[in-house]
């Protein structure tokens, strides 16, 4: 059970006595949800209410934002019947809180300056099972003076070096409702890109520890980053979520679904004639549950234990 006692000033900034027992949607208002991440956010939604849990939203606006894209996508949550508690928390918004968590991992020597740009660590040689791009342990045991010159050609380019975590483990294992026990790769993660913009991985799991959120669901192509960021949970003292990871939407093609496939939006599918009970009905028939309206009537109808593995083929009238 997660600690709902944990006093103020912990590693996120989570306020005493938060209430436990929460989902969440993260989308990134990178443009508008497609019937995939609509499809997502009602399974997240279900699997949340469900179970008795409060539901949040959370903008990932720490990077790729479209203007207005957050409020339009909180809207057309909204027209397929989600609903959610509190306050929709903006990532933007939570910087001290993610500062203050890698504070606290710095004070236990587990972060490290690195200064290596992309490029250099895709063309260095890696470890021998290490997969393509992994990061090499370039920067990871530097001297003092080697340091200095790092920190000397990162002024040089106008960069701050990045900030990465000083793994002591390698692997870590994490609980997904569909896919059981998952052993995943933790390796030396970005912390604070060279631009200064916090990672992904650590704002992930700073927001969902301050929101109580102890039920993660999402789509299955982040299924590999969960035993990275549950292993951030636990160096940060923080309750590890529950996974529900999901499968994705692809095209006929089996390619991911994506804007260029067509009327993919809720705007597309409303300019096409159809209403939003319509786009509902075409999840729930996804999921082997025809003639849902609404997000409520999922609920009344979908049991989770039904979920196919396999990727939703969308598969649009022209
Ligand atoms: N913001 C991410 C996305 O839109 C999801 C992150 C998550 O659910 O952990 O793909």
């Amino acid at each position: 059970m997660p600690d709902a006692s944990r006093p103020s000033g912990d590693p996120v900034g989570r306020p005493a006595g938060h209430p436990v027992g929460a989902g969440r949607y993260a989308p990134s208002p990178s443009g508008d949800l497609h019937l995939g991440n609509l499809r997502t956010a009602l399974l997240a939604w279900v699997l949340a209410r469900g179970t008795g849990r409060a539901f949040h939203l959370r903008i990932e606006d720490l990077d790729r934002v479209q203007e207005g894209a957050a409020a339009r996508q909180l809207e057309d949550l909204a027209a397929l019947g989600i609903d959610w508690n509190g306050e929709v928390v903006h990532q933007s918004a939570r910087h001290a809180a993610h500062e203050a968590a890698i504070a606290s991992l710095q004070e236990r020597d587990l972060v490290f300056e690195c200064y290596c740009t992309r490029r250099e660590i895709l063309e260095a040689p890696s470890a021998p099972h290490a997969p393509p791009g992994a990061y090499p342990g370039t920067c990871r045991d530097l001297s003092p003076a080697e340091r200095e010159a790092g920190r000397a050609r990162m002024t040089a380019l106008d960069r701050e070096p990045a900030l990465r975590l000083r793994a002591e483990v390698s692997s870590w294992r994490v609980h997904d409702r569909w896919a059981g026990e998952v052993t995943g790769t933790v390796d030396d993660l970005v912390l604070r890109r060279g631009d200064g913009v916090v990672a992904y991985n650590l704002a992930v799991v700073v927001d969902d520890a301050y929101a109580g959120v102890d039920q993660v669901v999402r789509a299955d192509d982040l299924l590999s980053s969960a035993p990275r960021q549950a292993h951030l949970a636990h160096l940060l003292g923080l309750p590890e979520p529950g996974y529900a990871h999901v499968p994705l939407a692809v095209n006929t093609a089996g390619v991911r679904l994506a804007k260029r496939d067509g009327a993919v939006t809720l705007r597309d599918r409303l300019a096409a004639g159809e209403d939003a009970g319509d786009v509902v009905e075409r999840i729930g028939d996804s999921l082997g549950v025809p003639g849902c309206r609404t997000a409520a009537d999922l609920l009344a109808r979908w049991d989770p234990e039904t979920l196919s593995r396999e990727p939703w083929v969308v598969d649009l009238p022209r």
